[in-house]
């Protein structure tokens, strides 16, 4: 009678399912815990882990039956880390996806990144933009390895926007042409004026998306839009965010310039993704309308040479031009003390560029402390990812902490990333035990 009951409920109970396949509790002692908010650790603690689950967290000795002791031996035990902007297909430059592989290809290679992310620590991602809709479910099921994922499904552009991948002379699709083929493999739609942007945004949560992502200003990898450009019109813009906000979730933008950023936040965006080349008047702008910020430094460690060679001579100048922005960005985030910053890389088109993900730690260092930094990478990109409301696909409990009741999404760190969180920049030397969902993928302890 179970086995049926479990079969018939397999698809929505297959998370839990996961964990319970090893169903005694989990008891880690001998712990100091970075609950994912507080500076101060809580030293000597012991955690306990039922089922997927965190049940206990206690300075005091806990007990419970059957459970497997992990002695942590003084290590930090902390929430798993969350990367607010990635984008799990695209994970070999765009050109070359777009023009000599299929979906299969995609499928098969972003299977293979998304276990190696989560070996680096990240247990959440929020997808912005790209087909990630098949691989949460595959990972969700416990069909792939990988961390959870909140799809945004394909991203909404307008033509010559900066999700516009297609070759110079391929026809728009409503002129005379065909689909391109980044429609067919939901990287993005392009949708021009309110009833193309409503179906986009239909359409995408149709797919499954958790929140939409919609295209606002010029881009890097695109190379019909100049960086200055200010994307979509305000009323197209209030379109994606009322069908959005219909649905019980929000619309996050890629943006650039301060123009794309005060338009975007006037309509209702709370999601300002990127954002390198703002002055004050967006800072102020931010702040005052309590908007999130989620910018990326790793390219900061990027040089020109490596540049000019990855991104060719129409896409470069502009890569630089966003890198030159990008101190100037951190220090006004800092001054304007804008607490709703999330932890995000946006790394995309490379394998190897994917292994420095957590090199995204050492350059926040610049402004933030290492307990700002952590939260930006747990409790805060939590906070923000739970905004997709109703279409919030973990629901269990919260994410990007150490409480009782939240998921058992945790990291066992030789050291004190709180005081030092270049720590995490050696991921595979520092993170010593990874577990999601009650599961654990990593552990070097016995
Ligand atoms: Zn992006």
């Amino acid at each position: 009678m179970k086995k049926t009951l479990a079969f018939a409920l397999s698809l929505s109970i297959a998370t839990a399912a996961t964990a319970q396949e090893d169903s005694f509790p989990i008891l880690f002692t001998n712990v100091h815990v970075f609950d994912g908010v507080n500076e101060q650790r809580i030293e000597n603690a012991n955690v306990l882990v039922v089922d997927n689950l965190i049940a206990e967290v206690s300075s005091e000795p806990l007990a419970a039956a059957n459970a497997r002791i992990i002695d942590g031996g003084g290590r930090t035990l902390m929430p798993g880390l969350i990367d607010a902007h990635v984008h799990m297909a695209v994970t070999e430059p765009v050109a070359d996806l777009r023009d000599n592989y299929d979906w299969m290809y995609w499928g098969a290679v972003s299977t293979i990144e998304a276990e190696k992310m989560l070996l680096r620590g990240f247990t959440t991602v929020r997808d912005a933009g790209g087909p990630a809709i098949g691989l949460q479910k595959a990972i969700d099921r416990g069909k792939a390895v990988g961390p959870r994922i909140y799809p945004s499904g394909p991203v909404i552009s307008q033509t010559s926007g900066h999700g516009e991948h297609r070759v110079y002379n391929e026809p728009h699709p409503n002129f005379e042409g065909a689909q391109p083929s980044f429609f067919n493999q939901h990287l993005e739609f392009l949708a021009d004026g309110v009833p193309e942007v409503l179906r986009a945004t239909r359409e995408a949560l149709r797919l499954g998306a958790t929140q939409i992502k919609v295209m606002a200003g010029g881009g890097v990898s695109s190379t019909v839009d100049p960086l200055h450009t200010v994307q979509y019109l305000p009323e197209e813009l209030e379109a994606a965010v009322k069908a959005a906000e219909d649905w019980g979730t929000y619309v996050l933008v890629h943006v650039y310039n301060d123009d794309s950023i005060l338009r975007s936040i006037d309509a209702g965006v709370i999601s300002i993704e990127h954002a390198q080349l703002m002055t004050e008047v967006s800072a102020q702008a931010i702040k005052d309308a309590d908007v999130w910020v989620v910018p990326f430094y790793s390219l900061l460690g990027i040089d020109a040479e490596t540049v000019a060679k990855a991104l060719g001579p129409l896409s470069a100048p502009k890569f630089l031009e966003v890198q030159a922005g990008a101190r100037n960005q951190m220090r006004m985030l800092k001054e304007y003390e804008i607490e709703k910053v999330a932890f995000s890389t946006d790394i995309i088109g490379d394998p190897v560029a994917l292994t420095k993900q957590n090199d995204e730690f050492k350059y926040r260092l610049e402004v933030w402390t290492s307990h700002e930094i952590l939260q930006q990478a747990t409790s805060k990109s939590a906070e923000l990812l739970a905004l997709s409301g109703k279409l919030n696909p973990y629901t269990a409990g919260p994410l990007g902490v150490i409480e009782p009741g939240a998921y058992a999404d945790l990291l066992l760190v030789e050291g004190n990333p709180v005081e030092d969180v270049e720590l995490l920049v050696d991921y595979e030397a520092n993170i010593d035990l990874i577990m999601k969902d009650g599961v654990i993928y990593k552990s070097t302890l016995d």
